[in-house]
Protein backbone atom coordinates (compact mmCIF):
# COMPACT_ATOMS: atom_id res chain seq x y z
CA UNK A 1 0.00 0.00 0.00
CA UNK A 2 1.38 3.18 -0.70
CA UNK A 3 2.27 5.72 1.76
CA UNK A 4 -0.43 8.27 0.72
CA UNK A 5 -3.36 5.09 0.82
CA UNK A 6 -2.08 4.56 4.63
CA UNK A 7 -2.28 8.18 6.04
CA UNK A 8 -6.09 8.11 4.03
CA UNK A 9 -7.19 4.80 5.47
CA UNK A 10 -6.04 6.03 8.62
CA UNK A 11 -7.80 9.46 8.32
CA UNK A 12 -11.03 7.70 7.44
CA UNK A 13 -10.73 5.02 10.45
CA UNK A 14 -10.47 7.99 12.47
CA UNK A 15 -13.19 9.20 11.16
CA UNK A 16 -14.41 12.09 14.14
CA UNK A 17 -18.00 13.70 14.13
CA UNK A 18 -17.73 16.91 13.18
CA UNK A 19 -21.13 17.50 11.92
CA UNK A 20 -22.38 17.45 15.37
CA UNK A 21 -22.18 20.68 16.59
CA UNK A 22 -23.95 22.33 13.64
CA UNK A 23 -26.66 19.91 13.19
CA UNK A 24 -27.68 20.46 16.56
CA UNK A 25 -30.09 23.42 15.64
CA UNK A 26 -31.34 21.40 12.96
CA UNK A 27 -32.45 18.10 15.18
CA UNK A 28 -34.05 20.89 17.28
CA UNK A 29 -36.19 22.22 14.72
CA UNK A 30 -37.25 18.99 13.40
CA UNK A 31 -38.22 17.73 17.06
CA UNK A 32 -39.82 20.93 17.63
CA UNK A 33 -41.40 20.75 14.09
CA UNK A 34 -43.16 16.87 14.44
CA UNK A 35 -44.42 17.11 18.22
CA UNK A 36 -47.06 19.41 16.12
CA UNK A 37 -48.12 16.71 14.05
CA UNK A 38 -50.71 15.33 16.18
CA UNK A 39 -49.63 11.78 15.44
CA UNK A 40 -51.85 9.73 17.40
CA UNK A 41 -54.05 6.68 16.53
CA UNK A 42 -56.55 7.29 13.86
CA UNK A 43 -56.07 11.11 13.10
CA UNK A 44 -54.02 10.30 9.83
CA UNK A 45 -51.53 12.81 10.96
CA UNK A 46 -48.46 9.81 10.16
CA UNK A 47 -48.19 10.31 6.46
CA UNK A 48 -47.85 14.23 6.76
CA UNK A 49 -45.25 13.69 9.80
CA UNK A 50 -43.32 11.14 7.10
CA UNK A 51 -43.08 13.36 4.54
CA UNK A 52 -42.01 16.30 6.36
CA UNK A 53 -38.90 13.55 7.51
CA UNK A 54 -38.63 12.93 4.01
CA UNK A 55 -38.66 16.76 2.87
CA UNK A 56 -35.79 16.77 5.20
CA UNK A 57 -33.51 13.96 4.30
CA UNK A 58 -34.09 15.24 0.46
CA UNK A 59 -32.56 18.39 1.18
CA UNK A 60 -29.73 17.00 3.15
CA UNK A 61 -28.65 15.16 -0.44
CA UNK A 62 -30.84 11.78 -0.36
CA UNK A 63 -32.19 10.95 -3.61
CA UNK A 64 -35.82 10.29 -4.00
CA UNK A 65 -35.64 6.48 -4.81
CA UNK A 66 -34.02 6.57 -1.38
CA UNK A 67 -36.57 8.01 0.66
CA UNK A 68 -39.72 5.57 0.89
CA UNK A 69 -42.85 6.41 2.56
CA UNK A 70 -45.56 3.63 2.47
CA UNK A 71 -49.33 4.38 3.32
CA UNK A 72 -50.73 1.31 5.49
CA UNK A 73 -54.24 2.27 6.12
CA UNK A 74 -54.54 6.13 7.97
CA UNK A 75 -50.96 5.60 9.22
CA UNK A 76 -47.60 5.04 7.22
CA UNK A 77 -44.04 3.90 7.20
CA UNK A 78 -40.62 5.89 6.01
CA UNK A 79 -37.57 4.07 5.18
CA UNK A 80 -34.69 6.01 4.43
CA UNK A 81 -31.26 4.31 2.39
CA UNK A 82 -27.40 5.45 2.70
CA UNK A 83 -26.20 2.93 0.61
CA UNK A 84 -22.92 0.77 1.58
CA UNK A 85 -20.36 0.15 -0.90
CA UNK A 86 -20.25 -3.77 -0.50
CA UNK A 87 -23.55 -5.26 -1.22
CA UNK A 88 -22.26 -8.40 0.41
CA UNK A 89 -22.95 -7.37 3.94
CA UNK A 90 -26.03 -6.96 5.76
CA UNK A 91 -27.68 -3.49 6.66
CA UNK A 92 -27.62 -1.90 9.72
CA UNK A 93 -30.98 -0.76 10.63
CA UNK A 94 -32.05 2.37 12.79
CA UNK A 95 -35.50 2.21 14.01
CA UNK A 96 -38.04 4.80 15.48
CA UNK A 97 -41.81 5.43 15.87
CA UNK A 98 -43.80 8.30 14.44
CA UNK A 99 -47.31 7.53 16.60
CA UNK A 100 -47.72 9.06 20.05
CA UNK A 101 -50.18 8.12 22.88
CA UNK A 102 -53.22 10.46 22.65
CA UNK A 103 -53.15 13.42 25.14
CA UNK A 104 -55.96 15.45 26.44
CA UNK A 105 -55.37 19.26 25.67
CA UNK A 106 -57.76 19.74 29.19
CA UNK A 107 -55.44 17.94 30.70
CA UNK A 108 -52.09 19.21 29.88
CA UNK A 109 -50.77 22.95 31.18
CA UNK A 110 -49.38 23.40 27.89
CA UNK A 111 -50.77 21.92 24.25
CA UNK A 112 -49.57 18.51 24.21
CA UNK A 113 -49.62 19.72 20.34
CA UNK A 114 -47.55 23.07 20.60
CA UNK A 115 -43.81 22.68 20.98
CA UNK A 116 -43.33 24.98 23.40
CA UNK A 117 -39.36 25.78 25.13
CA UNK A 118 -39.18 26.49 28.45
CA UNK A 119 -36.60 26.41 31.32
CA UNK A 120 -34.04 24.02 28.88
CA UNK A 121 -36.96 21.77 28.31
CA UNK A 122 -38.93 21.59 24.70
CA UNK A 123 -42.78 20.19 26.02
CA UNK A 124 -45.09 18.05 24.12
CA UNK A 125 -46.58 14.87 23.12
CA UNK A 126 -43.48 12.55 21.74
CA UNK A 127 -41.32 15.14 22.85
CA UNK A 128 -39.28 11.57 24.58
CA UNK A 129 -41.44 9.12 23.24
CA UNK A 130 -40.48 8.90 20.55
CA UNK A 131 -40.19 12.06 18.47
CA UNK A 132 -36.88 12.80 20.28
CA UNK A 133 -34.89 10.00 19.27
CA UNK A 134 -36.39 10.09 15.99
CA UNK A 135 -35.05 13.78 15.34
CA UNK A 136 -31.77 12.78 16.43
CA UNK A 137 -31.30 9.96 13.63
CA UNK A 138 -32.84 12.04 10.62
CA UNK A 139 -30.69 15.00 11.41
CA UNK A 140 -27.42 12.40 12.29
CA UNK A 141 -27.95 10.85 8.36
CA UNK A 142 -28.73 14.26 7.31
CA UNK A 143 -25.42 15.13 8.32
CA UNK A 144 -23.45 12.06 7.40
CA UNK A 145 -25.54 12.38 3.76
CA UNK A 146 -24.22 15.89 3.57
CA UNK A 147 -20.55 15.50 4.20
CA UNK A 148 -21.03 12.72 1.41
CA UNK A 149 -20.63 9.52 3.68
CA UNK A 150 -19.67 6.56 2.28
CA UNK A 151 -20.41 3.33 4.55
CA UNK A 152 -19.28 -0.18 3.75
CA UNK A 153 -22.63 -1.71 5.35
CA UNK A 154 -26.28 0.13 3.84
CA UNK A 155 -27.58 2.14 6.57
CA UNK A 156 -31.58 2.40 6.32
CA UNK A 157 -33.48 4.56 9.13
CA UNK A 158 -36.59 2.65 9.19
CA UNK A 159 -39.91 4.75 10.91
CA UNK A 160 -43.20 3.30 11.91
CA UNK A 161 -46.40 4.43 12.59
CA UNK A 162 -48.46 2.68 15.11
CA UNK A 163 -46.16 1.07 17.30
CA UNK A 164 -47.99 2.48 20.67
CA UNK A 165 -51.67 1.02 19.16
CA UNK A 166 -51.84 -2.18 16.48
CA UNK A 167 -47.97 -2.05 15.65
CA UNK A 168 -48.69 -3.68 12.14
CA UNK A 169 -46.36 -1.02 10.69
CA UNK A 170 -44.00 -2.67 13.14
CA UNK A 171 -44.64 -6.12 11.95
CA UNK A 172 -44.68 -5.33 8.03
CA UNK A 173 -41.09 -3.54 8.58
CA UNK A 174 -40.20 -5.99 10.49
CA UNK A 175 -41.00 -8.88 7.48
CA UNK A 176 -39.34 -6.67 4.43
CA UNK A 177 -36.16 -5.78 6.41
CA UNK A 178 -35.62 -9.17 8.30
CA UNK A 179 -32.49 -9.60 6.07
CA UNK A 180 -30.20 -7.47 8.37
CA UNK A 181 -27.11 -7.65 10.23
CA UNK A 182 -28.62 -5.59 13.26
CA UNK A 183 -31.23 -3.18 14.30
CA UNK A 184 -30.78 0.09 16.67
CA UNK A 185 -33.76 1.21 18.46
CA UNK A 186 -34.40 4.97 19.20
CA UNK A 187 -37.06 3.94 21.34
CA UNK A 188 -34.89 1.81 24.28
CA UNK A 189 -32.08 2.22 26.49
CA UNK A 190 -30.73 5.51 27.42
CA UNK A 191 -29.09 7.64 29.99
CA UNK A 192 -30.02 8.31 33.74
CA UNK A 193 -28.96 11.33 34.99
CA UNK A 194 -29.19 12.07 38.91
CA UNK A 195 -31.14 14.99 40.36
CA UNK A 196 -27.63 17.05 39.49
CA UNK A 197 -27.94 16.26 36.27
CA UNK A 198 -24.91 13.81 36.79
CA UNK A 199 -24.85 10.71 34.46
CA UNK A 200 -25.66 7.68 36.87
CA UNK A 201 -24.93 4.94 33.49
CA UNK A 202 -26.40 3.83 30.68
CA UNK A 203 -28.85 0.99 29.71
CA UNK A 204 -27.93 -0.78 26.17
CA UNK A 205 -31.70 -3.00 26.34
CA UNK A 206 -31.23 -5.82 24.49
CA UNK A 207 -34.14 -7.69 25.34
CA UNK A 208 -37.95 -7.25 25.98
CA UNK A 209 -40.43 -9.17 28.07
CA UNK A 210 -43.62 -10.63 25.36
CA UNK A 211 -46.38 -8.80 26.34
CA UNK A 212 -49.59 -10.88 26.43
CA UNK A 213 -53.01 -10.45 27.58
CA UNK A 214 -55.56 -13.32 28.67
CA UNK A 215 -59.50 -13.63 29.39
CA UNK A 216 -60.49 -15.50 32.15
CA UNK A 217 -64.28 -16.20 31.46
CA UNK A 218 -67.22 -17.92 33.99
CA UNK A 219 -70.67 -18.38 32.68
CA UNK A 220 -73.87 -19.64 33.97
CA UNK A 221 -77.92 -19.45 33.34
CA UNK A 222 -78.26 -16.97 35.84
CA UNK A 223 -81.51 -16.16 37.86
CA UNK A 224 -83.33 -14.63 40.56
CA UNK A 225 -81.36 -13.07 43.03
CA UNK A 226 -83.25 -14.05 45.68
CA UNK A 227 -82.14 -17.77 45.19
CA UNK A 228 -78.50 -17.82 45.23
CA UNK A 229 -76.98 -20.53 43.46
CA UNK A 230 -73.19 -22.44 43.98
CA UNK A 231 -72.38 -21.85 40.13
CA UNK A 232 -72.18 -18.30 40.29
CA UNK A 233 -69.90 -17.00 37.97
CA UNK A 234 -68.76 -13.99 39.87
CA UNK A 235 -67.59 -15.99 43.28
CA UNK A 236 -65.89 -18.21 40.70
CA UNK A 237 -64.05 -15.19 38.96
CA UNK A 238 -63.21 -13.67 42.53
CA UNK A 239 -61.75 -17.50 43.28
CA UNK A 240 -59.75 -17.69 40.37
CA UNK A 241 -57.97 -14.48 40.70
CA UNK A 242 -57.31 -14.87 44.30
CA UNK A 243 -55.21 -18.26 43.02
CA UNK A 244 -53.66 -16.00 39.68
CA UNK A 245 -52.53 -13.30 42.96
CA UNK A 246 -50.99 -15.65 44.93
CA UNK A 247 -49.19 -17.84 41.86
CA UNK A 248 -45.25 -17.00 41.41
CA UNK A 249 -43.65 -18.08 38.35
CA UNK A 250 -40.08 -19.86 38.54
CA UNK A 251 -37.62 -17.26 38.95
CA UNK A 252 -35.64 -16.89 35.85
CA UNK A 253 -32.00 -15.06 34.41
CA UNK A 254 -30.56 -14.67 31.32
CA UNK A 255 -27.09 -13.18 30.22
CA UNK A 256 -28.57 -9.55 30.53
CA UNK A 257 -30.53 -9.55 33.94
CA UNK A 258 -27.45 -11.20 35.21
CA UNK A 259 -25.31 -8.64 34.22
CA UNK A 260 -27.95 -5.68 34.58
CA UNK A 261 -28.52 -7.15 38.52
CA UNK A 262 -24.59 -7.36 39.54
CA UNK A 263 -23.76 -3.81 38.49
CA UNK A 264 -27.26 -2.54 40.00
CA UNK A 265 -26.43 -4.45 43.25
CA UNK A 266 -23.22 -2.19 43.59
CA UNK A 267 -25.18 1.13 42.82
CA UNK A 268 -28.17 0.24 45.40
CA UNK A 269 -26.40 -1.46 48.12
CA UNK A 270 -27.82 -3.24 51.62
CA UNK A 271 -30.08 -5.68 52.08
CA UNK A 272 -31.37 -5.55 47.80
CA UNK A 273 -28.15 -5.31 46.65
CA UNK A 274 -27.17 -8.42 48.28
CA UNK A 275 -30.37 -10.31 47.27
CA UNK A 276 -29.41 -9.18 43.81
CA UNK A 277 -25.96 -10.08 43.83
CA UNK A 278 -26.50 -13.42 45.05
CA UNK A 279 -29.15 -14.20 42.62
CA UNK A 280 -27.55 -13.14 39.74
CA UNK A 281 -24.84 -15.63 40.38
CA UNK A 282 -27.57 -18.59 40.84
CA UNK A 283 -28.76 -17.58 43.92
CA UNK A 284 -31.48 -18.82 46.22
CA UNK A 285 -35.50 -19.02 46.15
CA UNK A 286 -35.63 -16.55 49.36
CA UNK A 287 -33.10 -13.88 47.26
CA UNK A 288 -36.37 -13.99 43.90
CA UNK A 289 -38.83 -13.91 46.83
CA UNK A 290 -37.30 -10.77 48.69
CA UNK A 291 -36.88 -9.03 45.17
CA UNK A 292 -40.15 -10.04 43.53
CA UNK A 293 -41.70 -8.12 46.57
CA UNK A 294 -40.36 -4.88 45.54
CA UNK A 295 -42.26 -3.63 42.11
CA UNK A 296 -39.40 -1.93 40.73
CA UNK A 297 -37.43 -5.74 40.53
CA UNK A 298 -39.83 -8.23 40.28
CA UNK A 299 -39.80 -7.63 36.52
CA UNK A 300 -36.40 -8.49 35.79
CA UNK A 301 -36.71 -11.65 38.19
CA UNK A 302 -39.54 -13.72 36.63
CA UNK A 303 -42.69 -13.69 34.32
CA UNK A 304 -45.80 -11.55 35.84
CA UNK A 305 -49.28 -11.89 35.13
CA UNK A 306 -52.04 -9.36 36.90
CA UNK A 307 -55.42 -8.84 36.67
CA UNK A 308 -56.00 -5.76 34.90
CA UNK A 309 -59.96 -5.04 34.41
CA UNK A 310 -63.22 -7.10 35.34
CA UNK A 311 -66.51 -7.12 33.81
CA UNK A 312 -69.65 -9.01 35.21
CA UNK A 313 -73.31 -9.25 35.86
CA UNK A 314 -76.10 -7.65 34.20
CA UNK A 315 -78.68 -6.30 37.03
CA UNK A 316 -78.38 -5.86 40.55
CA UNK A 317 -80.79 -8.21 41.14
CA UNK A 318 -80.20 -11.04 38.95
CA UNK A 319 -77.53 -13.83 39.36
CA UNK A 320 -74.79 -12.70 36.95
CA UNK A 321 -74.61 -14.90 33.78
CA UNK A 322 -71.10 -13.93 33.08
CA UNK A 323 -67.95 -13.22 34.74
CA UNK A 324 -64.52 -11.95 33.17
CA UNK A 325 -61.32 -10.27 33.26
CA UNK A 326 -58.50 -9.69 31.99
CA UNK A 327 -55.02 -11.16 32.88
CA UNK A 328 -52.08 -9.24 31.18
CA UNK A 329 -48.71 -10.73 31.77
CA UNK A 330 -44.94 -9.98 31.02
CA UNK A 331 -43.03 -13.06 29.80
CA UNK A 332 -39.62 -13.84 30.76
CA UNK A 333 -37.87 -13.76 27.16
CA UNK A 334 -37.66 -17.40 25.26
CA UNK A 335 -40.65 -18.44 27.07
CA UNK A 336 -43.24 -19.48 24.66
CA UNK A 337 -46.76 -17.56 25.47
CA UNK A 338 -48.39 -21.36 25.23
CA UNK A 339 -46.37 -22.01 28.64
CA UNK A 340 -47.51 -19.51 30.14
CA UNK A 341 -51.09 -20.16 29.23
CA UNK A 342 -50.85 -23.73 30.22
CA UNK A 343 -49.50 -22.51 33.99
CA UNK A 344 -51.75 -20.06 34.39
CA UNK A 345 -54.86 -22.70 33.91
CA UNK A 346 -53.21 -24.71 36.44
CA UNK A 347 -53.14 -22.44 38.72
CA UNK A 348 -56.84 -21.00 38.42
CA UNK A 349 -57.61 -25.20 38.85
CA UNK A 350 -61.32 -24.97 37.97
CA UNK A 351 -62.25 -26.86 34.89
CA UNK A 352 -65.20 -24.43 34.33
CA UNK A 353 -63.41 -21.62 33.33
CA UNK A 354 -62.26 -20.52 30.28
CA UNK A 355 -58.92 -19.17 29.43
CA UNK A 356 -58.07 -16.94 25.81
CA UNK A 357 -55.20 -15.05 24.34
CA UNK A 358 -56.25 -12.27 23.24
CA UNK A 359 -54.85 -10.67 20.47
CA UNK A 360 -51.78 -12.33 18.96
CA UNK A 361 -48.89 -11.74 21.05
CA UNK A 362 -45.66 -12.66 19.34
CA UNK A 363 -42.37 -13.85 21.76
CA UNK A 364 -39.11 -13.30 21.25
CA UNK A 365 -35.65 -14.13 22.56
CA UNK A 366 -33.46 -11.69 23.91
CA UNK A 367 -30.20 -10.48 21.57
CA UNK A 368 -27.20 -11.56 22.10
CA UNK A 369 -24.46 -9.27 23.75
CA UNK A 370 -22.76 -8.78 20.47
CA UNK A 371 -19.04 -7.31 21.14
CA UNK A 372 -19.16 -5.25 18.59
CA UNK A 373 -22.59 -3.24 19.60
CA UNK A 374 -21.52 -3.46 22.73
CA UNK A 375 -17.94 -1.58 22.13
CA UNK A 376 -19.69 0.89 19.47
CA UNK A 377 -22.01 2.14 22.24
CA UNK A 378 -19.77 1.77 24.84
CA UNK A 379 -17.31 4.08 23.29
CA UNK A 380 -20.07 6.44 21.65
CA UNK A 381 -21.40 7.02 25.15
CA UNK A 382 -17.75 7.33 26.80
CA UNK A 383 -17.42 10.30 24.11
CA UNK A 384 -20.46 12.33 26.25
CA UNK A 385 -19.20 10.98 29.81
CA UNK A 386 -16.15 9.42 29.90
CA UNK A 387 -16.29 6.44 32.36
CA UNK A 388 -19.73 5.98 32.40
CA UNK A 389 -20.91 2.79 32.81
CA UNK A 390 -23.20 0.90 29.97
CA UNK A 391 -25.51 -1.64 31.43
CA UNK A 392 -27.27 -4.33 29.69
CA UNK A 393 -31.13 -4.32 30.69
CA UNK A 394 -33.99 -5.92 29.43
CA UNK A 395 -36.86 -3.57 29.40
CA UNK A 396 -40.73 -5.53 30.55
CA UNK A 397 -42.75 -2.96 27.82
CA UNK A 398 -42.90 -3.78 24.06
CA UNK A 399 -41.06 -2.30 21.23
CA UNK A 400 -40.56 -2.48 17.14
CA UNK A 401 -37.38 -4.24 18.71
CA UNK A 402 -39.73 -7.13 19.22
CA UNK A 403 -40.76 -8.02 15.45
CA UNK A 404 -37.05 -7.94 14.62
CA UNK A 405 -35.61 -10.21 17.47
CA UNK A 406 -38.31 -12.54 15.99
CA UNK A 407 -37.61 -12.65 12.87
CA UNK A 408 -34.12 -13.71 14.40
CA UNK A 409 -32.41 -9.63 13.78
CA UNK A 410 -30.33 -9.03 16.86
CA UNK A 411 -31.77 -5.54 18.07
CA UNK A 412 -30.81 -3.04 20.58
CA UNK A 413 -32.41 -0.19 22.57
CA UNK A 414 -29.74 2.80 22.45
CA UNK A 415 -31.66 5.69 22.85
CA UNK A 416 -29.49 9.21 23.11
CA UNK A 417 -31.37 10.62 25.74
CA UNK A 418 -29.95 11.19 29.06
CA UNK A 419 -32.86 12.32 31.55
CA UNK A 420 -33.57 12.62 35.14
CA UNK A 421 -35.83 10.02 36.60
CA UNK A 422 -38.11 12.47 37.47
CA UNK A 423 -38.28 14.51 34.18
CA UNK A 424 -39.84 10.72 32.42
CA UNK A 425 -42.67 11.92 31.54
CA UNK A 426 -43.11 9.36 28.01
CA UNK A 427 -47.04 8.09 27.83
CA UNK A 428 -47.78 10.90 30.33
CA UNK A 429 -48.56 14.80 31.28
CA UNK A 430 -45.90 17.51 30.02
CA UNK A 431 -43.73 14.93 28.33
CA UNK A 432 -40.57 17.06 27.91
CA UNK A 433 -36.65 16.77 26.88
CA UNK A 434 -34.11 18.45 27.96
CA UNK A 435 -32.23 21.01 25.26
CA UNK A 436 -29.13 20.78 26.40
CA UNK A 437 -28.24 17.14 25.41
CA UNK A 438 -28.90 17.54 21.71
CA UNK A 439 -25.61 18.09 20.23
CA UNK A 440 -24.02 15.32 22.83
CA UNK A 441 -27.14 12.81 21.41
CA UNK A 442 -25.88 13.66 17.52
CA UNK A 443 -22.60 12.83 18.34
CA UNK A 444 -23.71 9.59 19.87
CA UNK A 445 -25.95 8.33 16.67
CA UNK A 446 -23.11 9.55 14.54
CA UNK A 447 -20.67 7.12 16.16
CA UNK A 448 -22.60 4.29 16.74
CA UNK A 449 -23.52 4.32 13.03
CA UNK A 450 -20.32 4.81 11.68
CA UNK A 451 -18.32 2.04 14.01
CA UNK A 452 -21.40 -0.09 12.70
CA UNK A 453 -21.41 0.55 9.24
CA UNK A 454 -17.46 -0.35 8.43
ZN1 LIG B 1 -42.14 4.49 22.23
Amino acid sequence: MPRWAVLLSALLAAHQPTQAAGDAALAKRVLMNSIAFRTVDGAGQVSRLAAYYASILRQAGFADADVEITPMGETATLAATIRGGDPAVKPLLLIGHMDVVAADPADWTRDPFVPVEEDGYIFGRGAEDNKYDVAMMVATLAGLKRGNWQPRRSVILLLSGDEETHMATSRALAHTYKDAEYLLNGDGGGGLLDEEGRPVLYQLQAGEKTYADFEIAFTDAGGHSSAPTPDNPLYRLARALGRIEAHRFAPMRNELTQTSLMLSADRIGGHAGEAMRRFAKGGNPKDADFLSDHPEFIGQIRTTCVATMAQAGHAPNALPQSAKATINCRIFPGVPVETVQAELAQAIADPSATLTTLDHPVGSDASPLRRDVVEAVKKAVAARYPGLAVVPAMSSGATDSLYFRAMGVPSYGVSSLFQRGEDGFAHGLNERVPIAGIAAALDQWERMVTALSR
